[in-house]
């Protein structure tokens, strides 16, 4: 019997037949993630564990039989993260219970296969949010998947990314005991979950954005508000496309409404005018567009403050008579309104992401500090212009489309969206993969900074020498020591073997 056979029949013993399988049309359905630039990968066997003890055992027979494994969560991943050539492909979303809600002492317990869709629904009519309440994939994206791609999402321009929010983790190790440890307040066998530092150095880091290398995320503790009940959108238009400005509004905003400030989009000129042609004044007058539009939600726990707040912005957007007023064109199931929705905010990438649903998307949203706004926006049209006969047939977008789509982080820094498209065809994945990798590598020199990072921006990261010999030695390391049989998540941060140099693949010679 091969050894994929024997340990399938291993896990059969722990999880039951209902929870295993290695039938093919169950490899073609795991065969991707929302990320179709990646050739579909077919996993050996897929199991759907539903308890951390599972989950250890899974580990400890892929240890006894070598063989690699990759965890997955709602698979919305954009960079080929949650799928397997081969291997154990480990679908979580069975562990998808709350498991606490602590209102005295606002921390929140959740399996990490549960998704924000399912969480958020039933935490909000309760008046308590987790802060960043995920991803706009959050339908179907889960915790786990939102811990390890450092994902940024609806509220985090005021809470942070996912693992800002997050106190804690009950993890197992891809070690051949299959040890499942907590991290934060919970490594003191006798403290509530309610704080992430000063049990000991904070192993919790290990485990965020490791897009799954480091570990299987089984539960997480998490920060929880009490949300703040008066909030209010509001949308300004630019009338031109200076991206100094943008910066100054931005950071005047930020500096004068604090914590009154929930989320802030910028959306670009283009997909404004693709999404939103029939968009009118508050006075029901068509519009001219010209610039940029801003998506603002504030908060407060007082109408009366929401009140200041709202004063204070519509002050700083008035200031030059650089902007117009008007309502919610984009991100609103219902149309246009005035008022915080949930369901919009918390779609608000679909919307922008739906122009071009025929392409498939190679994505590259990056960090970069808040002040460097007007320069990157420029770094990304130069790089557009000067590759443009490299970018795969079915690119869709002018030069810079999506750097000009960016969303406000807490303290200086800033998500610039991002991405171009391609042809889904055989023929074009080369060039598709190849011109995404470049772009990448382009934005880690100029001092970029991603999130999710799964396969394809991992390798990029290396490729483009960002890291020291120290550091890379340092990482390696680590990885050894919870994973010294290297099966968990091969492949991503170009890590192949513990053997193999990884210098090999850096791309010298290259702006
Ligand atoms: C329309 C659309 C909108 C999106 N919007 C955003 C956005 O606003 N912000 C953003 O950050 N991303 C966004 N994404 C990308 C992606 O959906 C998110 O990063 C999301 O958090 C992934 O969650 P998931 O559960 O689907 O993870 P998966 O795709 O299942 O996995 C993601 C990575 O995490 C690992 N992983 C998953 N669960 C675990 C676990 N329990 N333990 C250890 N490793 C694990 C996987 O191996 C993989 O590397 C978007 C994607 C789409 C398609």
């Amino acid at each position: 019997m091969s050894k994929v056979k024997e340990a399938y029949k291993e896990i059969e013993n722990v999880l039951g037949s209902d929870f295993i399988s290695d039938k093919d049309f169950m490899k073609a359905a795991y065969s991707r993630n929302v990320d179709p630039a990646f050739p579909d990968r077919w996993a050996d066997i897929i199991v759907r564990p539903e308890t951390a003890e599972e989950v250890s055992d899974i580990v400890k027979i892929a240890n006894k039989y070598k063989i690699p494994m990759v965890p997955r969560g709602g698979g919305a991943d954009l960079v080929g993260g949650a799928a397997t050539q081969g291997g154990i492909l480990l679908d979580l979303t069975r562990m998808n219970k709350i498991l606490e809600v602590n209102k005295d002492d606002y921390y929140i317990v959740v399996e990490c296969g549960i998704t924000w869709g399912d969480l958020v629904s039933q935490l909000h009519p309760t008046g308590y949010t987790t802060g960043c309440i995920g991803p706009g994939s959050g339908y179907a994206a889960t915790i786990g998947g939102g811990l390890s791609n450092s994902t940024a999402g609806g509220g985090s321009t005021k809470y942070g990314l996912v693992p800002d929010i997050c106190l804690g983790v009950e993890v197992v190790l891809p070690n051949p005991q299959g040890t499942i440890i907590k991290t934060g307040a919970a490594a003191n066998k006798y403290a509530k979950p309610f704080c992430r530092y000063g049990v000991s150095p904070d192993f919790t880091g290990l485990f965020m954005g490791d897009v799954g290398t480091m570990g299987i995320k089984t539960k997480a503790y998490l920060r929880l508000w009490r949300d703040p009940p008066f909030k209010a959108s509001r949308n300004y238009l630019l009338n031109n496309g200076d991206y100094n400005n943008v910066f100054k509004l931005a950071h005047e905003v930020r500096n004068n409404i604090g914590d009154g400030l929930r989320d802030f989009m910028v959306l670009p000129q283009i997909i404004v005018q693709m999404t939103a042609g029939q968009l009118r004044t508050a006075e029901g007058k068509r519009i001219r567009i010209k610039g940029p539009l801003f998506q603002i939600t504030l908060e407060a726990t007082d109408q009366r403050i929401l009140d200041i707040h709202l004063e204070n912005l519509e002050k700083i957007m008035s200031k030059d008579k650089m902007t117009t007023l008007l309502p919610n064109p984009a991100g609103s199931a219902e149309g246009l309104e005035w008022n915080y929705n949930l369901k919009g905010n918390f779609h608000f990438f679909q919307a922008s992401i739906s122009p071009s649903p025929s392409n498939i998307s190679m994505v590259t949203c990056h960090k970069v500090p808040i002040s460097n706004m007007g320069q990157v926006y420029k770094k990304v049209i130069d790089f557009d212009i000067k590759n443009k006969d490299e970018f795969p047939d079915g690119n869709a977008w002018p030069p810079g489309t999506f750097a000009t789509m960016q969303y406000l982080l807490p303290n200086g820094n800033f998500v610039v969206l991002g991405g171009f498209t391609g042809d889904n065809t055989d023929e074009a994945r080369e060039k598709n993969m190849n011109m995404w990798h470049k772009k990448t590598r382009y934005q880690v020199r100029y001092g970029a900074v991603h999130y999710w990072l799964g396969e394809s921006i991992s390798q990029s990261i290396v490729e483009a020498d960002a890291y020291t010999p120290e550091y890379r030695q340092f990482f390696k390391d680590m990885k050894k020591t919870v994973d010294p049989n290297f099966l968990l998540s091969p492949n991503k941060f170009h890590m192949h073997s513990y053997e193999d140099d990884i210098t090999k693949y850096l791309v010298k010679d290259e702006e």
